[in-house]
């Protein structure tokens, strides 16, 4: 598939995904004969998404980042889900050597220091492992939605991840959080519990914390930061690729 050709198809996919249901909208990118991976942080979007794979057998490959700085109820929840499932969820790591250069430059947690060195932490954890992750894949399955923060407000269900030179998929762009969160209760879907104890959104335990009443989803997000729009790199490129918002 060309460049071309994925530019093409994400303004045709993201007009067709509109008019289906997730599990419409998941059934028909695994049937499209090309590899296929969703990239799960247990986070309770992902868990719905990972629910409709695990039930209805798709075959999407499901992989995790596992940054080496999880919270132990992450990881817990990973092996509880395939078990759950019966899915295997690949586990994609840092290498050693990147994570000892890192600590050498900045210190292990050199990222409250500067932007600079916390970018510098999240391509050595993240980037990296998920470059690996995607290496032969033609779509990319993620959990955001545009109700997660205002960075993300304009969230399409298709769209050309020029970085990364794939057709990336949001299936619960249009979803918002009661509607996640009755999925999950409806469907008995396993989550992480530090969901009840104010951890709306869950990223590395060095770098989350709880939010306070009334303050957006992803505040808790390497909190120390001035910039709104901070992200870890994975999904910065989404407003420059964005080929149909909805
Ligand atoms: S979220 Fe924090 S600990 Fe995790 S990779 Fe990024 S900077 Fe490093």
């Amino acid at each position: 598939m060309t460049v071309v050709n994925i530019i093409e198809e994400a303004e045709t996919l993201n007009a067709k995904l509109a008019t289906l249901s997730l599990a419409e909208r998941l059934s028909f990118v695994a049937g499209l004969g090309v590899r296929v991976v969703f990239t799960t942080s247990l986070g309770i979007e992902d868990q719905v998404i990972t629910a409709e794979i695990g039930n209805h057998r798709l075959p999407i490959d499901v992989v995790t980042l596992q940054t080496g700085r999880l919270f132990p109820e992450t990881l817990a929840l990973i092996a509880e889900t395939e078990s759950q499932y019966d899915i295997h969820i690949t586990r994609y790591e840092p290498e050693q050597a990147d994570i000892d250069a890192y600590a050498a430059k900045y210190g292990m947690n050199g990222f409250y220091e500067s932007i600079e060195a916390r970018h510098a932490c999240c391509g050595v954890r993240k980037l990296k492992p998920l470059a690996r992750a995607l290496a032969g894949a033609t779509i990319w399955i993620t959990g955001l939605r545009r109700g997660q923060s205002a960075n993300r407000a304009e969230t399409p269900f298709a769209e050309y991840d020029a970085e990364r030179h794939l057709l990336k998929m949001n299936p619960l762009a249009d979803w918002d959080i009661d509607t996640i969160k009755s999925y999950v209760a409806d469907n008995s879907v396993p989550v992480n519990p530090l969901h009840a104890r104010g951890y709306p959104s869950i990223g590395c335990e060095p770098c989350t914390r709880a939010i306070k009443p009334g303050e957006p989803e992803r505040a808790g997000r390497w909190w120390w930061e001035q910039d709104e729009k901070r992200e870890c790199g994975l999904h910065v490129a989404e407003e420059a690729t964005a080929v149909a918002a909805q």
